[in-house]
C-alpha cells in the first residue's frame, strides 16, 4: 500500500503545485507552497493505512482535466498491477463518469477499466467494454486482441473466430493458423460427443482456412477410422508429412493400423521406407522394424535398427535396438542387455515427450495451446535425434 499511496500523494502535490504556479500572476514573487487541507487529510489516511478513504479524498480533490488525467490513469494502473483491482476500478470509473472528458481519453479510461475487470475475473463486464471499444479508432486492434483472449479462456471458439477474422482484416496479420486451431477445438468438442459428421464439417473448415493444419488431418483420420473408412483416414494421415513432419510420430501408429485393416502390409513397408528416407524419425523406424521382424526375424530387424541408430544416433533409437536384440541374445549377453534396457527405460522416463519451441514448456502430453506461453501449435514431439548426435 505505502509506496503507491505515497507516489499518488506526491503526484497530487506536484499537480497542485503546477496548477497553483500556473494560476499565479508572473510578477508575483514565489510564495511558500500552500498544501491544501484535503491533501493532508489524504496523507493522514495513507499513513494510517486507510487507503480506501485516501483514494476517496484524492479522487474528490483531483479535478479531471487534461493536466490530471494522466495521473489518474497511471495511479489506476499501479493499483491494478499491485492486485488492488477494486481501487483501480473506482479510479477508472470516476474518470469515465466525467462528461467533459475528451473522446480519446474516455476510450483510454474505458480500456483500462476493461483490463481491471479482466484482472478481477469479471469476464462478462470486460467483454462488454471491449466490444464497445472494437468500434473506436484508437483501441480497435487492442480490444480485438483482448476479446480473442477472453473467448479463448471461455472456450467460446465461435466468437474467437469472429474476433480473430476481424483482427486479421484490421491489422493484415496472418491469423489463419490460429483460426484453424479454433475450428479444431470445435471439432474436438463434437467428436467427444461422438457427433462425427459435425466434427468433420469443422475439420473441413480448419483445412480450408489453413491447409497445413496437421492437427485437423490427424483428428479427421481418427474420426474416419472410427467410421471404418480406412482409405479416407490414410489420405488424411499422408498429408501430415507435408503439413508438418514433426507430427509424423503422432500419425505413424494410426497409419500402420489403417494399412493392416486394409490388408496392405506390403504397401505399408514400401511407404515407411520412403518416409524414413525423407524424414528419419524414431517412431517411423520402430514401426518399420516391427514389420521387418515379423517378416524376416529378429536378426534382420536388429541389423536394420543398428544401421538406423548409426546414421541417426538417439537414446530412443538405441532403446528400440536393445529391445529387438535382447530376444535373440542368450546367457550373459542377454542379462547385460536387460540391465542396459532397464537403465534406458529409466532415463527415457525422465525425458519430456513434448516441448514448446517457443517457451520451452515440456511434458508427457501434447497441448495444441501451450500452457506456458499460450501460443498455438508451438508444442512438438521430442524426437531426441539431436540429443546423441552431438555426443557420438
Ligand atoms: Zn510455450
Amino acid at each position: 500500500m505505502k509506496w503507491v499511496g505515497i507516489l499518488f500523494f506526491l503526484a497530487c502535490i506536484a499537480i497542485a503545485y503546477r496548477l497553483g504556479a500556473r494560476s499565479r500572476p508572473e510578477e508575483t514573487p514565489p510564495r511558500k507552497l500552500n498544501i491544501p487541507r484535503d491533501y493532508l487529510i489524504g496523507l493522514n489516511f495513507l499513513l494510517n493505512e486507510e487507503t480506501d478513504k485516501a483514494v476517496d479524498i484524492f479522487i474528490k480533490m483531483l479535478e479531471v482535466d487534461s493536466d490530471t488525467v494522466e495521473t489518474h490513469l497511471a495511479v489506476g494502473k499501479l493499483f491494478r498491477r499491485r492486485g488492488e483491482v477494486d481501487r483501480a476500478i473506482r479510479i477508472h470509473q470516476n474518470l469515465i463518469a466525467r462528461p467533459q472528458l475528451e473522446k480519446v481519453v474516455r476510450e483510454q479510461s474505458l480500456y483500462e477499466l476493461g483490463q481491471d475487470y479482466l484482472s478481477a475475473g469479471m469476464l462478462d463486464r470486460a467483454e462488454r467494454i471491449f466490444l464497445e471499444l472494437v468500434n473506436t479508432k484508437s483501441h480497435s486492434a487492442r480490444a480485438l486482441q483482448t476479446l480473442i483472449d477472453i473467448y479463448q479462456q471461455a472456450k467460446d471458439w465461435n466468437n474467437a473466430i469472429t474476433m480473430a477474422s476481424q483482427y486479421a482484416s484490421l491489422t493484415h496479420q496472418n491469423m489463419q493458423p490460429i483460426i484453424a486451431q479454433y475450428y479444431c477445438e470445435l471439432a474436438e468438442a463434437e467428436s467427444i460427443k461422438r457427433h462425427h459428421e459435425a466434427a468433420l464439417i469443422w475439420l473441413d473448415k480448419a483445412l480450408a482456412t489453413d491447409k497445413s493444419c496437421a492437427r485437423a488431418s490427424l483428428l479427421q483420420a481418427k474420426i474416419l477410422m472410427d467410421q471404418a473408412d480406412y482409405k479416407g483416414a490414410l489420405k488424411s494421415l499422408k498429408k501430415i508429412q507435408s503439413q508438418n513432419p514433426d507430427f509424423l510420430s503422432e500419425s505413424i501408429d494410426l497409419l500402420a493400423s489403417c494399412y493392416e485393416k486394409l490388408g496392405e502390409e506390403e504397401k505399408l513397408v514400401i511407404y515407411l521406407k520412403q518416409l524414413l528416407d525423407e524424414h528419419p524419425r524414431v517412431p517411423v523406424a520402430l514401426i518399420l522394424a516391427e514389420r521387418i521382424r515379423k517378416r524376416k526375424g529378429d536378426k534382420v530387424a536388429a541389423t536394420f535398427v543398428a544401421d538406423y541408430v548409426r546414421r541417426y544416433p538417439s537414446l530412443r533409437g538405441l532403446s528400440i535396438f536393445v529391445n529387438i536384440y535382447i530376444s535373440s541374445a542368450e546367457g550373459r549377453a542377454r542379462e547385460d542387455l536387460q540391465i542396459l534396457q532397464n537403465l534406458m527405460k529409466k532415463l527415457l522416463a525422465t525425458k519430456p515427450e513434448y516441448q514448446c519451441h517457443s517457451c520451452g514448456f515440456s511434458g508427457k502430453s501434447l497441448h495444441w495451446h501451450c500452457p506456458g506461453c499460450k501460443q498455438w501449435s508451438t508444442m512438438m514431439p521430442v524426437h531426441g535425434e539431436e540429443e546423441l548426435a552431438a555426443r557420438v
